[in-house]
């Protein structure tokens, strides 16, 4: 049975660990991702997606481990953050900079197309001007999924996470703050992309949300919408699977009634070597069955533009 706890529930019970606010990913985050999507793909009806994803998050892996270049934010720009209160790798303004497009070109050379249309997303991608480029990419990390062409959205977002986690792998955190909004990234301010609810020694139980754009997870304390920070009426609905019961299945949408949207969770206890990722990416069924019901998906997945699957 999970342990529900929140930090300030500890407190009073006179617990003296501080509990982590963010969990930083490990600097292998995208082969694990890689390898869990070659595993998840086995019998899913989307099989050959899941399979072209892996093989992105195994170039994204080569660019943590050898990044094309040596750019970080410097203490100049991380002390003038702090100071305005403002997350140190703010997306929507490193996005108007040109360091990240290092990071997709990189990417563009070392991505083998596995077939034309890869090859054709590649090719615009390579013919694109760094305005354009510009352009597509805060359309993307603005959920503006019209500004710019389905099938550049895979390549775009990889290369996009690639550098915002590289930056957070050369990062200070121990003074990073939440932001405004529970469902913000503290480290680049992007919206989260699902939940994950751990299971070992005194974190069982405890929530985080993983960033979409940079991998950073931080504390939010469960049983309340990450959107409109309701808790009344909340329900958790999973894919129907005859083998596992309903209180056990390792990914449930919280469905809040409030504001009639969903974020996904995924259950270590239940499966601990599930992933966010792959986990959201493995179960689009899930969220088709959740869009009959007419409620809505705010969370992003940048490897996958809405309606494009
Ligand atoms: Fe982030
Ligand atoms: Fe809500």
């Amino acid at each position: 049975m999970s342990q529900i706890l929140d930090p300030e529930e500890i407190q009073a019970q006179g617990g003296s660990f501080v509990l982590p606010f963010l969990h930083v990913p490990p600097d292998n985050l995208f082969a694990l991702r890689a390898e869990r999507l070659e595993s998840l793909a086995a019998g899913n009806p989307m099989a050959d997606y899941l399979r072209l994803i892996a093989s992105l998050c195994r170039v994204q892996q080569s660019l943590l481990d050898q990044p094309p270049q040596d750019w970080t934010p410097d203490n100049q720009r991380l002390d003038l953050c702090r100071q305005h209160g403002l997350p140190p790798l703010a997306a929507d303004s490193l996005v108007r900079e040109v360091h990240w497009q290092v990071y997709l070109q990189a990417l563009l050379q070392r991505c083998q197309p596995a077939n034309d249309k890869v090859g054709q997303a590649l090719d615009r991608l390579r013919d694109a001007d760094e305005g354009q480029l510009k352009v597509w990419a805060i359309s993307l990390l603005g959920g503006q999924y019209a500004g710019l062409p389905a099938a550049l959205v895979p390549f775009l977002g990889a290369a996009l996470q690639a550098a915002w986690s590289q930056w957070l792998l050369t990062l200070p955190t121990d003074n990073l703050k939440p932001c405004d909004s529970l469902n913000q990234c503290p480290a680049c301010g992007s919206p989260a992309m699902a939940g994950v609810i751990r299971h070992r020694g005194k974190y069982t139980g405890l929530r985080y949300l993983v960033c979409s754009l940079c991998a950073c997870e931080w504390h939010v304390v469960r049983v309340k919408c990450v959107y409109c920070e309701q808790s009344k009426g909340l329900k958790y609905v999973s894919l129907d699977d005859d083998r596992v019961a309903a209180d056990k299945a390792p990914l449930r949408a919280e469905v809040c009634p409030g504001c009639n949207s969903y974020l996904k969770h995924i259950y270590l206890e239940n499966d601990a070597q599930a992933e966010a990722l792959s986990a959201d990416l493995s179960s689009l069924m899930l969220d088709m069955r959740l869009d009959l019901d007419g409620v809505q998906r705010i969370a992003p997945n940048l490897m996958l533009a809405p309606g494009a699957a």
